[in-house]
């Protein structure tokens, strides 16, 4: 299809052309006819014209015979002569006269001799030196009163005279005509415009009789209308070939711009894959705040569809409520200092959810540099900041248990060791009360009684003191930390135990030394806490299932520390409330240790988690961070 208008102009152009050499062709027709007719024409005229000549002198000559003075027939040749300037010589030949009359005057004709010719003839032409022309003699006999001839009258025509008077302007206009003898196709005379140009077309014709040999021939001038034509197809062919290099032209652009059109589809269609597959929210807002563009990821976010917000003014679907002012005024803000900015907010969701969001805008600057809007990249940051709530929380939580803990050692602790010096309280307060009954008994007596009392009265207030001292906060100190010797020393702690209880213990730790970032002590209290409980699992079960691996790999970022045993595992109904504090199945136990051990882990941004083995047994999993070793 794309070829059809050069080929449309190509037909044209052949058409045209072929009309115009039909109109040519047909014109070419016309002029042969009318140069034939003219041919035609001519040569009657010339005919009429060479015959009115013989017929004049013819008329001549018989007066001539009947008589008539010589001096009116010299008068009538003169007058003759006179009108048809053609008639170059006229001679009158008379056997009686020794020379000739001879028009004009002066002209050396030849004397005639006998016999003289009985007949009127036309001869063929002749150059006339004296005359410098070419001259078609014609003579006439003159019979005497015995039908003999007595002399002749000739006159000598020249041919281009002949032209040039007989041929009317309108026709020497139009043709280049002239006289040619046959035998040696030389042109003997003419009547030329050498100024105008010939076609190739061209008529002759005989104009033998009355001249002998001669032939007529006429060629057309050619007119302007040809040049014309051929002007006109040069520039008809000239537009055209202009027309098809433009449209090639074009075809060249148009081709480019389909390249050019292709190469941006695939652009855009790389474009959307990567803003589809963006996880970040972006959106350019221009300077009032209108949404100008977002991209799927913010749409996903505040559950608005790219057409329903593009174009939109603040305030904004997602703005909270009670943000709007706040968000107005940033705007405004922002406005005045264009500088790139990182702050957080919260949006609300269309299903009214409420996030949190980090915001981090560059103005937009346009191709001119003016600065024309901001453009934005959003994150959803609820879920650290629920993290970190929980982290807090956490912490929070551990530090309430640490301190109930504490609390609970110290009260244990309290009571156990006041026991003894209140109970030697008490015991002297009787015994010094019994004294004071006594009669017998004496103040040194009662005195070593009382001093006894205050001594453990002192005692007791030791114990508090030294009580006191002991139960200090303390913060987790995290430090570069080799791992190995953290197990082995938790382990240590309840060797004798395992030993007591028959209990082994398979240790599978990797040969590379792993650092971690960690508290040791507190580290060790995990360790302890549920190892001990692995082992107060295992106390009951089959001697040859007494047994308790502990296992150490590294993954990814982090170190995972496995302690597996071959007990009967955690009891269903303890489950869901593992991890919760106080919660025991056991007489003595108190139930916080797991939860002690979590807290710990999650402040070391670890994981602990309980994983029921397939065969037997519970194993408790946690990670903590490695740390890198210089
Ligand atoms: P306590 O040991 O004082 O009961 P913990 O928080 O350490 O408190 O443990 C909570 C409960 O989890 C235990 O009472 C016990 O039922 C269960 N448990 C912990 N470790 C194991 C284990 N290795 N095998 C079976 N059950 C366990």
């Amino acid at each position: 299809m794309s070829y059809a208008p050069i080929i449309a102009i190509a037909i044209i152009v052949i058409l045209i052309t072929l009309f115009i050499l039909l109109l040519r062709k047909d014109r070419v027709d016309e002029l042969r006819t009318k140069l034939i007719e003219d041919a035609l024409w001519v040569e009657q005229n010339l005919f009429f014209q060479l015959r009115t000549h013989e017929e004049n002198l013819e008329r001549l000559a018989l007066e001539i015979s009947k008589g008539q003075d010589p001096e009116v027939v010299l008068t009538r040749l003169e007058h003759i002569k006179g009108i048809h300037p053609e008639l170059q010589i006229i001679s009158w030949f008379d056997l009686q006269r020794d020379e000739p009359l001879t028009l004009p005057r002066g002209y050396n004709a030849q004397p005639i001799t006998a016999p003289l010719p009985r007949f009127k003839a036309w001869f063929p032409a002749r150059k006339d030196e004296q005359l410098n022309e070419v001259l078609v003699d014609f003579q006439v006999p003159i019979f005497g009163a015995n039908n003999q001839p007595t002399g002749l009258l000739r006159t000598s025509l020249s041919l281009n005279q002949l032209l040039t008077s007989q041929i009317p302007w309108w026709v020497a206009g139009q043709y280049e005509i002239v006289l040619v003898d046959n035998n040696s196709d030389r042109v003997i005379a003419r009547r030329v415009n050498t100024a105008l140009k010939t076609s190739e077309l061209s008529y002759s014709m005989s104009v033998d009789p009355p001249l002998h040999g001669v032939r007529l021939q006429l060629k057309p001038y050619t007119s302007g209308s040809t040049s014309t034509q051929t002007l006109l197809i040069i520039v008809i062919v000239g537009l055209a070939l202009f027309a098809i290099i433009s449209l090639l032209v074009q075809y060249y652009y148009a081709r480019k711009r389909q390249q050019a059109e292709h190469a941006l589809l695939d652009e855009q269609a790389f474009r959307r894959a990567m803003e589809n597959s963006m996880t970040t929210g972006m959106r350019a807002r221009d300077l009032e705040g209108r949404i100008l563009y977002v991209n799927p990821a913010f749409c996903r976010l505040v559950g608005w569809e790219a057409n329903e917000i593009t174009g939109l003014a603040p305030p904004m679907p997602w703005w909270p409520p009670d943000m709007v002012n706040e968000t107005l005024d940033r705007h405004y803000q922002q406005n005045r200092m264009p500088t790139a900015q990182s702050f957080e907010t919260r949006f609300q969701h269309r299903d009214g959810s409420i996030l949190d969001i980090q915001v981090h805008e560059a103005p937009l600057i346009n191709n001119q540099g003016k600065h024309v809007g901001w453009m934005g990249s959003i994150i959803d940051i609820s879920s650290r900041k629920a993290q970190e709530e929980r982290t807090s929380q956490q912490a929070e939580q551990l530090q309430k248990t640490a301190h109930l803990m504490s609390m609970g050692e110290v009260a244990s602790t309290l009571a156990h060791e006041l026991n003894q010096p209140l109970s030697a309280v008490a015991s002297y307060a009787a015994g010094c009360l019994n004294l004071l009954e006594d009669a017998d008994s004496s103040p040194d007596d009662l005195r070593s009684g009382l001093q006894n009392l205050a001594a453990q009265n002192k005692r007791a207030g030791e114990i508090v003191r030294r009580t006191n001292d002991f139960v200090r906060k303390r913060e987790p100190l995290l430090k570069q930390e080799q791992l190995r010797p953290i197990v082995l020393d938790s382990l240590s702690f309840i060797h004798n135990e395992m030993l007591k209880h028959k209990v082994r213990v398979m240790l599978d730790i990797p040969e590379a030394d792993l650092y971690v970032m960690a508290d040791r002590i507190m580290i060790e209290q995990v360790l302890f806490n549920l190892l001990r409980n692995a082992l107060e699992a295992l106390k009951n079960q089959p001697l040859d299932q007494r047994k308790i691996d502990i296992n150490i790999q590294t993954r990814g970022q982090y170190a995972l520390i496995a302690i597996s045993d071959q007990g009967p595992g955690v009891a269903p109904e303890m489950m869901p409330l593992l991890f919760q504090p106080f919660s025991t199945n056991k007489v003595n136990g108190m139930g916080i240790g797991l939860n002690i051990c979590r807290s710990i882990i999650e402040l070391h941004r670890g994981t602990l988690w309980y994983e029921s083995s397939a065969s037997h047994g519970a194993t408790f999993v946690f990670t903590l961070p490695l740390a890198k070793h210089d």
